[in-house]
C-alpha cells in the first residue's frame, strides 16, 4: 500500500496561518476573558500515541484521519477515544497544552485543555449542558 506522505504533510502545515496574529497582540490583557474556543469540531491538533509503534501521531483536525507517519497503522477519527493521547497542542503558540476531563466516568475523551503560554483555552462543550 503506497501512502501520500507529501500530501498528508503539506495539509496541517498550511492550516493555522492567518487568525492567530490576531489573537497573539491580544494575549497579554487577557486577564477577564480568556481567548479560546469550544466544541469538538474546533478541538486543538491532538498528538496520540501509536498502538503499533508508539510513536507520535499528530491529528491536526477533529476528523482528520490518524495515519501514523512511522509506520503502517492507519485509524479513522472515530477511534480518537480509543487512543492514547499525549497532549493537544495550542493553535495559537504552538505549546503543548494541559489537559483533562470533567465527566471521566461518562466519557473517554479530553474535555477541556488550557495553554500556559498565551492563555487559549478550548472546552468540549457538551450540548446538553
Ligand atoms: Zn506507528
Ligand atoms: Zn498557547
Amino acid at each position: 500500500m503506497t501512502k501520500h506522505i507529501g500530501e498528508r504533510v503539506a495539509k496541517p502545515l498550511r492550516r493555522g496561518d492567518g487568525p492567530n496574529k490576531f489573537r497573539l497582540s491580544a494575549m497579554d490583557t487577557a486577564t477577564t476573558t480568556y481567548d479560546g474556543d469550544d466544541g469538538w469540531a474546533k478541538r486543538p491538533p491532538a498528538v496520540l500515541e501509536c498502538p503499533r509503534c508508539g510513536g507520535d501521531i499528530l491529528q491536526h483536525h477533529s476528523r482528520d484521519d490518524i495515519d501514523c507517519p512511522h509506520c503502517v497503522a492507519e485509524f479513522s477519527y472515530q477511534k480518537f477515544p480509543e487512543l492514547e493521547l499525549n497532549h493537544l497542542t495550542c493553535p495559537v503558540c504552538r505549546s503543548e497544552m494541559a489537559h483533562g476531563q470533567r465527566h471521566p466516568e461518562a466519557f473517554d475523551l479530553v474535555e477541556w485543555a488550557t495553554c500556559n503560554g498565551c492563555r487559549y483555552h478550548w472546552e468540549f462543550k457538551h450540548s446538553y449542558s
